[in-house]
């Protein structure tokens, strides 16, 4: 045994006889005490996770884009993931993922190697304030299948859940235990969808404007299909903002495009002074990347279906952009988070989170920003369907175009179990 392991078990020795000393000492509510005690400072009596619970929702109509200036729906199901613990403290996340398979990820058993594992049945009896290791032990358990896409976003959902249940055993926001809490308030983007017209997309920008928004994000919808129509929604949304509101576009990549052709593209947006323009390559073309992103003033976005830090650093290092939008219920979770948060402190460049989903998302990406040292922006998703913003009892509200990062144990918001009761089809 090495000196350190040797000197990290008697210490443990030393805390385990100390305690015992202390247990047989007391009585009753002393006894509790003590316990509470330890369960606060996550010591050797430590919370346990007790079960992990994968639901699926599902919303009374379908994913569409706006066929005017309406509001879009948003998304029609959406994955929420349950951690509880033996200490009566439960943490929730959701996760933008195909839900079902999501579900499966959480609940499939264990195949016998430690490598072909669902993750719940790696989680049981554990500690979660071992979080991270609790990280490489989930994706150890799902690296035969996982280490990429619907995996890596049930591990993001559980690793948000553990952080979130730390956070109450301890009583902080989670922004303490990453280390920082710079911020109390972020200012917020509207996240929506294109609208087909000129006449629509000055219409919705309108109604963004007398919500008290100063920033709008047009994303997928009608753009894509012709560049000159393009130029056109672009043209009336800048028009409509006015000169000192932020327009920041979303092309989306499900339009085939060459790095060439998105030069071309972001070209004929910049007029309209877009604050950046995102992901309109497929997100494995790194190089193409680096192309659009050398060749354009204006600052590229990319990131949200990254995962993991090894492919965040591919993304900053290789894909050269100016801005990462890491999904926490994506990437690899906050603990995940915090390692991308530190690769863009070291490359100075940007961070501007991508969360389009529900306030439980919302919440644990305020409490992310409160940590990052730099928060240009939060994204607000302002779909108009029941799950977006339905699931806390105590919602995110936009107010003078900034949300309020909550100073509240855990993420600082408290799931409706009645409301996931009720569209929980699975
Ligand atoms: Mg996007």
């Amino acid at each position: 045994m090495s000196s350190w392991t040797l000197a990290g078990a008697r210490a443990a020795a030393f805390r385990l006889t100390g305690l015992f000393g202390k247990l047989t000492a007391c009585k009753g509510s002393e006894f509790e005490g003590v316990i509470a005690q330890e369960q606060t400072r996550g010591g050797v009596v430590g919370v346990k996770i007790k079960d992990v619970e994968a639901m699926v929702l599902q919303s009374s109509r379908q994913y569409a884009a706006p066929s005017r200036a309406e509001e879009s729906h948003g998304i029609g199901s959406m994955l929420v993931i349950k951690v509880t613990t033996d200490a009566g403290i439960s943490g929730y996340s959701d996760v933008e993922t195909q839900p079902q398979v999501g579900k499966a990820v959480i609940d499939a058993p264990a195949g016998g190697t430690g490598m072909i594992d669902g993750l719940r049945q790696a989680l049981i009896g554990e500690d979660p304030f071992e979080v991270e290791r609790l990280w490489h032990k989930m994706y150890k358990c799902s690296v035969y299948y996982g280490r990429r896409g619907a995996a890596i976003q049930a591990l993001s959902g559980v690793d948000n859940c553990l952080w979130s249940i730390i956070g109450q055993a301890v009583k902080q926001p989670i922004c303490k235990l990453l280390g920082a809490c710079w911020r109390n308030k972020v200012r917020a983007y509207a996240s929506t969808l294109f609208r087909p017209t000129p006449e629509a997309m000055a219409e919705a920008c309108r109604s963004y404007i007398d919500q008290g928004f100063t920033a709008v994000k047009f994303g997928w919808g009608a753009f894509g299909q012709d560049p000159k129509l393009d130029v056109e929604l672009a043209r009336a949304a800048r028009e409509a903002l006015g000169p000192d509101r932020e327009l920041l576009i979303d092309p989306g990549w499900a339009v085939e495009r060459t790095a060439d052709e998105c030069v071309r593209l972001v070209r004929s947006l910049e007029p309209f002074r877009p604050f950046f323009v995102e992901d309109c390559l497929p997100p494995e073309d790194y190089d193409g990347y680096a192309r659009l992103a050398n060749s354009v003033e204006t600052p590229i976005a990319a990131g949200e279906q990254e995962a993991t830090h090894w492919g965040f650093r591919q993304l900053i290092e290789r894909g050269r952009i100016d801005i990462v939008q890491p999904d926490l219920s994506r990437c690899g979770g906050l603990t995940t988070g915090r390692r991308i948060a530190h690769m863009v402190e070291e490359h100075n460049i940007g961070l501007i989170p991508h969360a389009w989903s529900s306030d439980i998302l919302t919440a644990t990406t305020l409490q992310f920003l409160a940590y990052t040292k730099k928060a240009d922006f939060i994204e607000f998703n302002v779909s108009s369907g029941e799950i977006s913003r339905q699931l806390a009892k105590n919602p995110i509200v936009m107010k003078d175009g900034h949300l309020e990062i909550p100073d509240r144990p855990g993420t600082g918001i408290e799931v409706d179990e009645a409301v996931l009761h009720r569209y929980r089809v699975l």
